[in-house]
């Protein structure tokens, strides 16, 4: 019996979405538009890889579904989720949503693989067992990597597979964000009261960036808060479809990000600041109005660190931040999240600018997707280094030697397309920069 009744939800849910669905493809008169910023049609000349092709084939979602289930998510699969095509689309179509909701319904219907089971319902979903395995497995990891040259921070794949031993990965750090000794609740001077979002690759990959982000909310005087517990924004699992991990993710957050206790939550991390500030509203479901209220309150108060430090706090450079001889030319990779969804590109580089020390030199378009796409640099590997080699020789055609980003993701993706390039040119994070010019002491910040 309790059976049936999930099964008919199940299905109730399906329909509803599907309904969605069809009103917000209807949207698209199919102008094309969106074809010649799509970094995979770029590569593949497909119409099928562009979203007017993916929303063709959604306009029949439920007949080619029955027929080829397989085929469609192939076809859903090949794409970055960057919204290129959304922030170019003339009549608004929202496309990241369609897609998000296309591989939801296709998932209810198919059901998830083990390992995704495995990833999102077992690992994804409970915070705690998550960090605990990935603590475990930056321990061992060096049994599977290797050390690369010339960039010595990174590790070349040497047993792991599936993963092409060619990949340059950036290996877990060995303590993490949430093992460092910094406290919770920080009082600061002045009023204003943030909530800090760390998400999980600042906490496990970069954890220096996350405590510089700290430092530099300290330095302006804000008091800040970093909850404990905290988990995946949750895009993971609704890209691969899973929305019932999603919503648990959500729901998780709301306990410590009770938007009553703060005036501003901010990331620094490009993807969770678009996944809080965007797709929460629009998709998570937690099943109550007071619930779904707190999402909009919380989304209505997340910043980028660059915006927040540019647009709230305002840049406070020290007087005695002294002007060396030779200053660092730095170049900008602008993260698609950041700059095609939420329209912050001015402030990053208004930070490099402050920075006595730096030059910001301008690559040739660069808010070109790097390739990275989450999910999709795994499961099409070659596709993704495709994107990414024109971004490589840009970046290096600047003579920088620094590239700066806000998006640890992008910045795993740059480090493996850099050293893949045999480029010395150095990865960072934006606010490293700042945290630099303000002379604040954190391990590994200097400039080369
Ligand atoms: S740009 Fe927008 S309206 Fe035009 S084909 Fe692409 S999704 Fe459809
Ligand atoms: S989200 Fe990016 S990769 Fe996917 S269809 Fe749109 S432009 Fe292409």
């Amino acid at each position: 019996m309790e059976k049936l009744r999930i099964h008919k939800k199940k299905m109730k849910d399906l329909v509803r979405l599907m309904t969605t669905l069809e009103a917000q493809i209807a949207k698209c008169p199919r102008c094309g538009m969106c074809q010649a910023v799509c970094p995979v049609y770029a590569v593949t000349g497909r119409e099928t890889d562009s979203a007017r092709g993916k929303l063709a084939l959604l306009g029949g979602l439920m007949g080619e579904m029955f027929k080829d289930p397989d085929g469609v998510d192939a076809r859903l699969d090949r794409c970055l989720l960057c919204g290129s095509c959304e922030a170019e689309c003339p009549t608004k179509v929202p496309v990241l949503e369609v897609f998000l909701n296309a591989r939801a319904i296709l998932s209810g219907y198919r059901g998830l693989s083990s390992a995704e089971k495995l990833i999102f319902r077992v690992l994804l979903s409970h915070p705690a067992a998550f960090d605990r395995l990935l603590e475990w497995g930056a321990g061992w990891q060096k049994l599977f990597l290797k050390p690369a040259k010339p960039q010595a921070d990174l590790s070349c794949g040497r047993l792991v597979s599936p993963l092409p031993s060619n990949r340059h990965l950036v290996p877990l750090a060995p303590v993490p964000f949430h093992k460092m000794d910094i406290p919770a609740l920080i009082e600061g001077e002045n009023k204003i009261r943030v909530a800090f979002f760390v998400g999980c690759l600042l906490d496990k990959v970069f954890p220096e960036v996350a405590a510089g982000i700290v430092a530099v909310l300290r330095h302006h005087g804000v008091t800040v808060m970093t909850p404990d517990a905290q988990g995946c924004c949750g895009i993971p699992a609704l890209a691969g479809g899973d929305t019932l991990t999603f919503n648990q993710l959500v729901d998780h957050h709301l306990e410590g990000f009770n938007p009553e206790g703060y005036d501003y939550l901010v990331t620094g991390c490009a993807t969770c600041t678009a996944v809080i500030k965007k797709i929460w509203p629009a998709l998570a479901k937690t099943g109550s109005d007071e619930k779904q209220a707190m999402i909009r309150q919380i989304s209505a108060k997340t910043y980028d660190i660059s915006e927040f430090l540019v647009k709230v706090a305002g840049l406070r450079i020290p007087t005695g931040t002294a002007e060396g001889a030779l200053k660092t030319v730095v170049t900008y990779h602008d993260p698609c999240h950041l700059r095609k969804t939420l329209k912050v590109y001015a402030e990053p580089r208004q930070i490099i600018k402050a920075n006595p020390n730096c030059l910001l030199r301008e690559m040739s378009n660069p808010s070109a997707c790097c390739g990275m796409g989450g999910s999709f640099s795994l499961k099409h590997y070659d596709m993704s280094v495709k994107i990414g080699a024109q971004k490589a020789s840009d970046i290096i055609a600047t003579g920088a030697s620094v590239v700066a980003t806000g998006c640890p993701a992008c910045m795993i993706q740059l480090k493996d397309l850099l050293a893949q390039a045999k480029s010395p040119v150095i990865v960072k994070h934006v606010i490293t920069l700042y945290a630099d010019a303000c002379l604040l002491p954190l391990a590994g910040n200097r400039l080369p």
